[in-house]
């Protein structure tokens, strides 16, 4: 379906479960957000009766995310389900790795090619402060594992913080070298208590591309409509097997082109990652028996209410302080 804005909007992310393994301080405090009760929580085939009423209102990729995806029992079919929907062309799944070894062989098997791993930091220590306890040795092994396999994309997640990761930027790019790795700097976003708490150093993408071409410069790569790099802008160093990718929410405005729309674990429908409005609940009126036509016209409606867009500066979004935690939206 077109928005009002001229917007084609066929990308739907599906957070499974707001649970995770890891307590990433930007994300989540310490003791775990406040986990939705078990009855709260979306069915497997509520999400599938979501994600065929999404599919005939023109959303074409779903993206399975979190909380941490793999945490939850069933997920690999479930995802096999999703792979089968009639006129989905693209099911992708966003994980912190942590189990990425245990379950990649049946992730592959169950369909899916396309993995986004999240990994802010290649040393085993920051990797232990910034997830509070995380192995990091599992999430390589997982990206190694995915390797073999022939996931493609592998696109690694970077949440770039000044203080933390600046200096580890090269090793990073580094990596795209020999291996078809995408590795994509994501701009921290002060969404949620965790991330306004601990008042982490942002750094601006431009900054780190910057720093990139004074090592090496760097290429913009263009993927064509098919591409499926969304709001990621593409390099590459020259002659390197792997991409840089820069996803900009803080300092480019990429409202305009957004796509897209989420599901949170305990079944509201999101217009946009920054506001809580506009949201529609879907879990009441699918478990008061509403037919398949009646969901399609709740989500056109919530699509037609889809802003054009937010002011993303910081301040603008610390004083309309989102309520919502990152690991509820799913990122
Ligand atoms: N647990 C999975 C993971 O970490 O990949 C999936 C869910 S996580 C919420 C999805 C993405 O959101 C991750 O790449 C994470 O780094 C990113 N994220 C979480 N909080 C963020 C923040 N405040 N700013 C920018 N990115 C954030
Ligand atoms: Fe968990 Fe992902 Fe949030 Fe880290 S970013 S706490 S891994 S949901």
């Amino acid at each position: 379906m077109i928005d009002k804005y001229n917007r084609e909007i066929n990308y739907l992310r599906i957070s499974i479960t707001d649970r995770c393994n890891l307590r990433c301080v930007y994300c989540m405090p310490k003791e775990g957000v406040s986990f939705i009760g078990h009855e709260d929580i979306l069915r497997y085939e509520e999400i599938l009766r979501i994600a065929e009423a999404a599919v005939k209102t023109g959303v074409i990729k779903i993206r399975v995310t979190g909380g941490e995806p793999l945490v939850r029992r069933g997920v690999i079919d479930f995802l096999s389900s999703l792979k089968k929907v009639e006129g989905l062309r693209d099911v992708s799944l966003t994980t912190n790795g942590i189990l990425l070894e245990d379950y990649a062989e049946e992730i592959f098997d169950a369909g899916i090619k396309r993995i986004n791993v999240s990994l802010d930091t290649l040393s085993p220590d920051k990797y232990r402060d910034i997830t509070r306890g995380g192995d990091i040795s599992r999430v390589i092994r997982g990206i190694r594992k995915a390797l073999d396999i022939g996931f493609a994309p592998i696109k690694i997640n970077v949440v770039a913080i000044k203080g933390f990761n600046d200096d580890e930027i090269i090793d990073f790019v580094k990596l795209t070298t020999d291996k078809p790795y995408q590795i994509r700097f994501i701009e921290f976003m002060p969404v949620g208590d965790s991330a306004l708490e601990n008042s982490l150093g942002y750094l601006s993408n431009d900054e780190i591309l910057k720093g990139i071409n004074s090592f090496s410069p760097l290429e913009r790569v263009y993927m064509g409509s098919g591409g499926a790099d969304g709001p990621a802008r593409l390099y590459s160093v020259k002659d390197a097997l792997g991409k840089i990718g820069f996803i900009s929410a803080m300092s480019h405005e990429f409202c305009s082109s957004c796509n897209r729309l989420r599901l949170t674990a305990d079944g509201h429908l999101r217009a946009c990652l920054l506001s809580d409005e506009p949201t529609v609940d879907l879990k009441t009126p699918l478990r008061s028996g509403c037919s398949n036509s009646e969901l399609g016209a709740l989500i056109e409606n919530l699509i037609s209410r889809k802003p054009s867009g937010y002011k993303t500066g910081c301040q603008q979004i610390q004083r309309r302080k989102c309520v919502t935690n990152m690991a509820s939206i799913g990122g």
